[in-house]
């Protein structure tokens, strides 16, 4: 006979690392970062009408050390560059980062010097985003698919050992 059918009805089964991650899924602190045009449309999925809420994470921190999702709304200056890279740094682990819109994402049409060409150059990608710019429900749905991610993420050494892979092949800065 298994296990399940020994324990009574009611009885959860999972394991530690599921258990943690539901618990950091299900209460990201994003950080305040809007740097151009998409931010206009990430302040829209925090209000009332989109309700972010509804997923745990409805308060945007102004500090970094109280926030472990960057969601990097608008275009990267390279004047900006080692500022974002600052605020990362200064985030708790884990941590994780969400690019808004083609910008963030690649440069999009701002294909010129004074553009970072994509975030991932300073600053390692979780979820990208395209759009420009993306809708709430664009943004909701990344988020969404981010919680599915950290649903699937290792933990402690093992999550060490998989940023050093993403590091050597280049993946992570
Ligand atoms: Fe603005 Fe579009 Fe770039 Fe977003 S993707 S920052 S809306 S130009």
């Amino acid at each position: 006979m298994g296990l399940e059918e020994k324990l009574p009805n009611g009885v959860l089964l999972t394991t530690v690392e599921k258990l943690v991650n539901w618990t950091r899924k299900s209460s990201l602190w994003p950080a305040t970062f809007g740097l151009a045009c998409c931010a206009i449309e990430m302040m829209a999925t925090g209000a009332g009408r989109y309700d972010l809420a509804r997923f745990g994470m409805e308060v945007f921190r102004a500090s970094p050390r109280q926030a472990d999702l960057m969601i990097v709304a608008g275009r990267v200056s390279q004047k900006m560059a080692p500022v974002l890279r600052q605020i990362y740094d200064q985030m708790p682990e884990p941590r994780w980062v969400l690019a808004m819109g083609v910008c963030a994402s690649s440069g999009g049409m701002f294909n010129n010097y004074a553009i970072v060409q994509g975030v991932d150059h300073i600053v390692p990608v979780d979820m990208y985003l395209p759009g420009c710019p993306p809708r709430p429900e664009m943004l909701t749905d990344a988020i969404l698919k981010l919680h599915h991610k950290i649903m699937n993420e290792p933990l402690g050494p093992k999550r060490a050992k998989q940023l050093a892979e993403a590091r050597a092949a280049g993946t992570a800065p």
